[in-house]
C-alpha cells in the first residue's frame, strides 16, 4: 500500500467500493496537497460490514482461545515487522513527526496486540457460595458486534486499543477511523487478516462522523458503541445510542494540569513540561496544556517552557529531525490559531510563539506559551488540542489542587515535587483517571486509563477494559 492510492473499505478481509460508489479526498497536512481517495461508507455500507460482523461472531467467539491468542500475538509482530511503512503513512497522514511514530505509535501498537493477546485464555467466570443444594456459577462471554469510533491523533495506536481487547474476549468489531487520517487503520486491519483473523471478524468503514459513524452508533445489530474523540461529540453519541440501549464507553477531551511545586527537581519538571504540552503538536487528549507553578519558582519555569517551545524544531513530518509537524488540517489550525487570538484579546501575555502559520501550504502552528492567564479566560478553560500551553501560578497545595479541579475535564494529571506525602496526598485528592508524579504522559497497555467528569467514563487497557467488553452470565444447576 502506498500513499496517492485510492483505498476501500475493508470488509469479509477484502476491498470493497462503497455501494454508492461515492469517494472523498484527504490531503496531506505538511502541504495541503491531496493525499488520498477513500470509499464514503454509508448507512447501506454500514449494514453489510455489521452484517458480516454478525456472522462471524458466531464461530470467532467460540473459537479456541489459544488460536485467538496466536492470531493476535502474530498481529503484534506483523505490526513490528511493517513498522516503517506503518510509521510513514501515520506520519504522512496525521502530519506526526516520524521519529515519534517509529518509537512511540508502531511499537506500543505491536504491545497492545502482544498484551491483550494473553488474555485470550485468561478471564473466565467463578463459582459463587450460594444457599441450598445448586451450584452457581459465573460465564464470562463477549458482547458481540462492537462498534470503535476513533479521533486522528493517534489512529494506530487508538485502533488497536479498541481492537485488541475486543477481539481477544472473543467479539468481532467494525470500525470507523477519522475522515481526516484512516489509512493506518486499512493497513492494520489487512496485517490482522495476514495474520490470521477470519474474514468479518474486523470490517473498516471509512466516511465522515455524521453519516457514517452516526449510522453505526445507531445500528440495532451493534452491542457497543467504544468512542475516543471530542466531548461535544461523545454527548451526541450518548444520546443516540440510547435509542437502542446499547452500551458506549467514552474516551474524550482533556485540560489536563501539570502542578509544578516550588520543591520539586524544578529544572527536570520544567523541561518535561515542554514535552508534556507539545508532544504530537499538543494533539493529545492528555496534553499538559495549563501548567500550574508555585509562584516563587513561577518565572525560573516559565523561561525554561518558553525557550524549550522556542527550541523546536518545526519542519517536514517524514525528516527524522522535526519535532513539530503542521496540525491535521486547516480547519483546525484556524481554530487553534482562534484560542491563541482569544488568549491575547482576554490580556494574558504570550511569552512564545507567533500566532501566524509558517511553512509551505502546511498547517504549522508554532508553539505557544502564555503567562498571565486568569482562570476565567478560554484558554485556561477550554480543550484547544494543539501546540499551547497557559502557564498559572499558585500558591501552595490547595490552590494547586482547587485550580486543577477548576474545568469540567478530569483526564489526567502532573505532579512535581520531592514530598513524597505531598505527592500522593495530591493524587488521591485529583479528579483525573490518571496522574504522573514526577513524570507525564506514561502509558502501558496494562494500566487503565480513561477519564473522569466530562472527559468521559470507561476505561481501556488493562484488565479493566475486559469487563466492558464482556457480560456475565449466572448459572444455577440443582445439586439435588
Ligand atoms: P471528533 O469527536 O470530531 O471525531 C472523533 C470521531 O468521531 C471521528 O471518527 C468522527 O468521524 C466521529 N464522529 C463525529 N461525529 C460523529 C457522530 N455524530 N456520530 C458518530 N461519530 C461521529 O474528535 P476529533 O476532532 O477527531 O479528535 C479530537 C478529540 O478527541 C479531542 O477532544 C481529544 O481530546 C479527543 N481524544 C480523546 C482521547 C482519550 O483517550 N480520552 C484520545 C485522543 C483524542
Amino acid at each position: 500500500m502506498t500513499p496517492m492510492d485510492s483505498y476501500k473499505l475493508w470488509i469479509d478481509n477484502k476491498d470493497k467500493d462503497a455501494l454508492s460508489g461515492e469517494t472523498f479526498t484527504t490531503t496531506n497536512p505538511a502541504t495541503g496537497a491531496p493525499l488520498a481517495t477513500l470509499a464514503r461508507a454509508k448507512r447501506e455500507d454500514v449494514d453489510v460490514a455489521v452484517a458480516s460482523a454478525t456472522k462471524a461472531f458466531a464461530t470467532w467467539s467460540v473459537m479456541d482461545p489459544n488460536e485467538r491468542a496466536r492470531i493476535l500475538w502474530k498481529a503484534g509482530e506483523l505490526v513490528m515487522s511493517k513498522l516503517e511503512e506503518l510509521a510513514k503513512l501515520e506520519s504522512l497522514d496525521t502530519g506526526k513527526p516520524i521519529a515519534n511514530a517509529r518509537l512511540i505509535d508502531v511499537p506500543r501498537t505491536a504491545d497492545t496486540f502482544f498484551y491483550f493477546s494473553g488474555w485470550a485464555t485468561k478471564l473466565g467466570g467463578e463459582t459463587i457460595p450460594v444457599r441450598g443444594a445448586v451450584l452457581n456459577y459465573t460465564l464470562r462471554e463477549p458482547l458481540g458486534v462492537i462498534g470503535a469510533i476513533i479521533p486522528w491523533n493517534f489512529p494506530l495506536l487508538l485502533a488497536a486499543r479498541k481492537i485488541a481487547p475486543a477481539l481477544t474476549v472473543g467479539n468481532t468489531v467494525v470500525i470507523k477511523p477519522p475522515e481526516e487520517a484512516s489509512l493506518t487503520t486499512i493497513l492494520l486491519a489487512k496485517i490482522l487478516a495476514e495474520a490470521g483473523v477470519p474474514e468479518g471478524v474486523l470490517n473498516v468503514i471509512t466516511g465522515y462522523g455524521e453519516e457514517c459513524g452516526a449510522a453505526l452508533v445507531e445500528h440495532p445489530g451493534v452491542a457497543k458503541i467504544s468512542f475516543t474523540g471530542g466531548t461535544d461529540t461523545g454527548r451526541i453519541i450518548m444520546r443516540t445510542a440510547a435509542s437502542t440501549l446499547k452500551r458506549v464507553s467514552l474516551e474524550l477531551g482533556g485540560k489536563s494540569p501539570n502542578i509544578v511545586f516550588a520543591d520539586a527537581d524544578v529544572a527536570t519538571a520544567a523541561k518535561a513540561a515542554v514535552t508534556a504540552a507539545f508532544y504530537n503538536q499538543g494533539e493529545l487528549c492528555t496534553a499538559g496544556s495549563r501548567l500550574l507553578v508555585e509562584r516563587s519558582v513561577h518565572d525560573q519555569v516559565l523561561e525554561t517552557v518558553a525557550n524549550g517551545a522556542r527550541a523546536l524544531v518545526p519542519g517536514d513530518p517524514l525528516d527524522p529531525k522535526t519535532q513539530m509537524g503542521p496540525l491535521v488540517s486547516a480547519e483546525h489550525r484556524d481554530k487553534v490559531v482562534g484560542y491563541v487570538r482569544a488568549g491575547e484579546t482576554e490580556g494574558a501575555k504570550r511569552v512564545a510563539g507567533e500566532p501566524r502559520a509558517t511553512g509551505e501550504g502546511g498547517y504549522f502552528v508554532n508553539p505557544t506559551v502564555f503567562s498571565d492567564v486568569a482562570e476565567k479566560m478560554k484558554i485556561a478553560r477550554e480543550e484547544i488540542f494543539g501546540p499551547v500551553v497557559s502557564v498559572i501560578p499558585f500558591e501552595g497545595v490547595d490552590e494547586a489542587a482547587r485550580i486543577a479541579g477548576a474545568t469540567e475535564f478530569g483526564l489526567a494529571a502532573g505532579v512535581w515535587t520531592r514530598d513524597i506525602a505531598k505527592a500522593h496526598a495530591l493524587a488521591a485528592r485529583l479528579r483525573a483517571g490518571t496522574v504522573w508524579i514526577n513524570t507525564y504522559n506514561r502509558f502501558d497497555a496494562a494500566s487503565p486509563y480513561g477519564g473522569y467528569k466530562q472527559s468521559g467514563f470507561g476505561r481501556e487497557n488493562g484488565r479493566a477494559v475486559l469487563d466492558e467488553l464482556t457480560q456475565l452470565k449466572s448459572v444455577w444447576v440443582a445439586l439435588t
